[in-house]
C-alpha cells in the first residue's frame, strides 16, 4: 500500500499523447501530467489542472492541494490505493489561454480514461472540474454537493477544491464531510 502524504506515483502519459498538442498548451511549457495514484483506484478524483509539482532546484514537493487533499483522504480513512487523481487539463496553464475551448478539448482525454479504467465513483474537487465533468458553466460545487450525481453513466459528487480549502478554513468541515461521503459509499461497495 502507498503512504499517504507524499508523493504517489505517477501514471505514465500514453505512448500516443506524449506529444499532445490538441488544446495549444503545449506552448506554456509545463509539463504533462496524466494522473498521479492508482489507475485501478475505485475512486476517480478530477482536478482543474495540475499545480507546481518541482520547486525551483527541480525537487518534487508536494503542493498544497494534493496536501490537502491526502490529509482528507487520511482523516476519512481511504488508502492511497482506493484513489486516483487527474485532472481536466493535464499541463498547468502559465499564460492567458481560452479556457472555455481548452477545457472542452482536454476533457476528452479524462473521458477516454474512465473508459478504459471504469471506476465506481467520480469526485470533482472545485466548479472547474464540476463544469467541465457536467458540461454545464452554470453548475458549482456549492448547489451539487452532498448528493450522488448519475453523469455519463457514472456515480458522481462533488466537494470544493483543496486550494479553496485552505484559503477559506471555514471550509475544512464542509470538504470533511464531502470525504466522508464518498469513504462511505465505497465501504457499502466493499
Ligand atoms: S492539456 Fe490536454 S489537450 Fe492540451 S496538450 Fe495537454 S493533453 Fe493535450
Amino acid at each position: 500500500m502507498t503512504e499517504l502524504c507524499t508523493l504517489w506515483p505517477e501514471d505514465p502519459i500514453p505512448e500516443h499523447l506524449k506529444n499532445c498538442s490538441e488544446c495549444g498548451l503545449e506552448k506554456h511549457g509545463t509539463r504533462m501530467i496524466w494522473g498521479e495514484g492508482n489507475p485501478q483506484a475505485p475512486i476517480y478524483i478530477l482536478l482543474d489542472n495540475p499545480g507546481a509539482r518541482e520547486d525551483r532546484e527541480n525537487k518534487p514537493f508536494l503542493c498544497g492541494t494534493r496536501q490537502t487533499l491526502q490529509k482528507a483522504a487520511n482523516e476519512v480513512g481511504l488508502t492511497a490505493d482506493d484513489l486516483y487523481v487527474t485532472f481536466v487539463l493535464k499541463r498547468r496553464p502559465k499564460k492567458a489561454y481560452d479556457k472555455e475551448e481548452t477545457r472542452k478539448i482536454c476533457i476528452n482525454h479524462f473521458l477516454e480514461q474512465i473508459q478504459l479504467n471504469k471506476p465506481k465513483f467520480i469526485f470533482c474537487l472545485g466548479n472547474v472540474s464540476v463544469q467541465s465533468f457536467f458540461q454545464n458553466t452554470e453548475l458549482d460545487v456549492k448547489s451539487l454537493r452532498e448528493e450522488w450525481h448519475d453523469m455519463l453513466g457514472y456515480q458522481n459528487t462533488v466537494a470544493y477544491h483543496p486550494l479553496a480549502v485552505r484559503r477559506r478554513p471555514n471550509l475544512w468541515p464542509l470538504f470533511l464531510d464531502d470525504w466522508m461521503f464518498v469513504a462511505k459509499r465505497l465501504d457499502e461497495f466493499k
